[in-house]
């Protein structure tokens, strides 16, 4: 599939910058080429070369890159201007595309043509914005993994057990008497409960590849000067940086990422939970709220010289009863006490020093643990989107109520066929058009 425009953007991020590029791609780019350059370029070989506006004159100098369909990024003629990093120049060649017949490209528009072009299937698509977005360098390496096919491959092996079961069990459809035969045969439930196990791993695997994306989400709770600040310092460990947001997040006050082993680590600070008459200020206090909702746990920090005080408890009492908590004594090191981890029927607590270090191990095995997050899968793990764990589960529920019929095949038939659908949308055999839009339109533009 072709579309048949050109699209043009500026793939470097704005501001100024040694290098900027703009690129351009669709299905012929000789006006384009011949407009700009002046002249014809040898295919994807590097070639210094002045940029040109509508009169002749020298927009800029730099590299122009020139792949031919289909051996490029999109699958069409690409052509790429690496001039200097500045915007105005930029813009210049932008406008100067356009002039030539581009127009601006949509947010991931580039990658969407890459993926309807079938250089790259849906999860491979989505894992290129992942892996821009990434937050801490597991997540980009799993991003990658996921880019170069390790997770698409998996999501392929479970259509291919389930497409030639499919195939099976609609060839004998048209012969009823034979129906137990089938069964026994061909062995349909030894490959139905292989099909369950493969797709209960890949599962498994997709909720570890989603927390490298999604991270978890603490809500730090806790009095002015226990240690706050100091034990996010501890925590985030040599990478002292403080990580992005996840796109799509608003940056504000109240949060704060943070990299625990690898995990983007979201630290919701209540200390900004106080009656307000500040309309501005209630927003915030709102927002905080909503955030809340949102998290896997509290982590109530505790001065353990102090104790725990009214005002904790205050704060603690008005949290969401469900939400896992955690409490954390810190300050050990005035008290001389060992660091150690008690278990509580209210809460586990974690006796640390957020000053010595002593202790942090423990506070990060108990982060980890409440979410989820198994070391163990640490080599070959992929990325994944909760998109595509839920779609895992839709299949796993089809694939179990198959299991479970004992009647006739058609309706065995049926659940396998939409087992096979909830898989196809992960790697975009069955995706509907407005979850591509809605996936494309998060890509940053010129990608
Ligand atoms: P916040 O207001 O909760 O963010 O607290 P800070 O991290 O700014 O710490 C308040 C004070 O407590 C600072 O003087 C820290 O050096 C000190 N502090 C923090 N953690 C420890 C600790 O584990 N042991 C000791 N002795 N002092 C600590």
């Amino acid at each position: 599939m072709t579309e048949n425009d050109i699209i043009a953007a500026i793939a470097t991020a704005p501001g100024r910058s040694g290098i900027g590029v703009v690129r351009i791609s669709g299905p012929h780019l000789d006006t384009v080429i011949a407009g700009v350059l002046g002249k014809t370029l040898p295919p994807r070989r590097a070639a210094l070369a002045d940029f040109l506006d509508a009169r002749g004159d020298v927009i800029d100098q730099g590299i122009a890159l020139y792949f031919p369909a289909p051996h490029s990024y999109t699958g069409e003629a690409v052509l790429e201007l690496h001039g200097h990093g500045g915007p105005v120049v930029l813009r210049l060649l932008l406008k100067r595309a356009l002039e030539l017949g581009a127009r601006p490209a949509q947010p991931g528009e580039f990658t969407q043509r890459a993926y309807l072009n079938e250089k790259l299937d849906l999860a491979q698509a989505e894992s290129v914005a992942d892996l821009i977005d990434a937050a801490t360098a597991e997540a980009a390496r799993g991003a990658l993994r996921s880019l170069r096919g390790a997770f698409s491959e998996r999501i392929n092996e479970l259509l291919r057990v389930l497409i030639e079961l499919r195939a099976l069990v609609e060839a004998t459809l048209d012969f009823p008497d034979e129906e137990l035969e089938f069964i026994k045969q061909a062995d349909g439930h030894g490959r139905l409960a292989a099909l369950k196990g493969k797709l209960a791993e890949v599962l498994a695997a997709s909720e570890q590849g989603s927390l490298l994306r999604e991270g978890m989400h603490v809500v730090l709770a806790g009095q002015p000067n226990v240690g706050k600040s100091s034990l996010l310092n501890r925590l985030a460990g040599e990478d002292l940086a403080i990580v992005t947001e996840i796109p799509g997040t608003t940056r504000d006050a109240v949060r704060q990422s943070i990299n625990v082993e690898g995990i983007p680590t979201h630290i919701i600070d209540t200390a900004g939970l106080r009656e307000s008459g500040d309309p501005v200020e209630r927003i915030g206090i709102a927002r905080t709220w909503a955030a809340i909702e949102q998290a896997d746990l509290v982590v109530l920090l505790v001065d353990a010289t102090r104790g725990e005080t009214a005002a904790d408890l205050e704060i603690v009492a008005k949290l969401p009863p469900a939400l896992p908590r955690l409490r954390v004594m810190n300050k050990i090191d005035l008290l001389g006490r060992p660091a150690g981890l008690d278990s509580g029927n209210d809460a586990n607590t974690v006796w640390l020093s957020a000053k010595t270090g002593e202790g942090i191990d423990l506070l990060r095995e108990a982060l980890l643990r409440v979410i989820g997050w198994r070391t163990s899968a640490g080599e070959g793990l992929f990325m994944a989107r909760e998109r595509h764990v839920q779609a895992l589960r839709q299949a796993q529920a089809h694939v179990e109520r198959a299991a479970q019929l004992t009647g006739g095949l058609e309706l065995f038939a049926e659940e396998l066929r939409l087992a096979q659908e909830a898989l196809g949308t992960i790697t975009g055999e069955f995706t509907p058009d407005d979850l591509l839009g809605e996936i494309f339109s998060r890509f940053c533009i010129g990608k």
